[in-house]
């Protein structure tokens, strides 16, 4: 289910889950998930409607492997090898050869 959203706030809140802006996961996990909310927002912790609570990148964190990895083609990165980046945010060659492609995808549009 998607989340439903709190009309009286500024900032994305979710009125079933709780969840809120950088802590949303992809679906609303439909209760109360606050204990979640940070593990979502800093790690990797997504709720799928599918799958249910999955070690995967919950839009933030895809946003944030994005910008890392953005920076790191752009050689504006802190990182000083893409391992070192992939460890850092805890993706899989796999998951960074995804934004990869999206990057590269990106660019072409640009
Ligand atoms: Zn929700």
């Amino acid at each position: 289910m998607k989340h439903t959203f709190n009309e009286a706030y500024e900032i994305g809140i979710c009125d079933v889950c709780g969840l809120v802006e950088g802590s949303l996961t992809t679906d609303c996990p439909g209760e109360p998930s606050y204990k979640q909310a940070d593990e979502v927002y800093e790690r990797k912790l997504d709720y799928r409607s599918e799958e249910g609570w999955v070690s995967k990148f919950s839009p933030h964190r895809q946003r944030v492997l994005y910008t890392a990895a953005w920076d790191y083609h752009n050689n504006r990165s802190p990182y000083g090898s893409k391992e070192e980046l992939m460890i850092h945010l805890g993706a899989t060659k796999e998951e960074y050869n995804t934004v990869k492609k999206q990057i590269l995808k990106d660019r072409h549009f640009t």
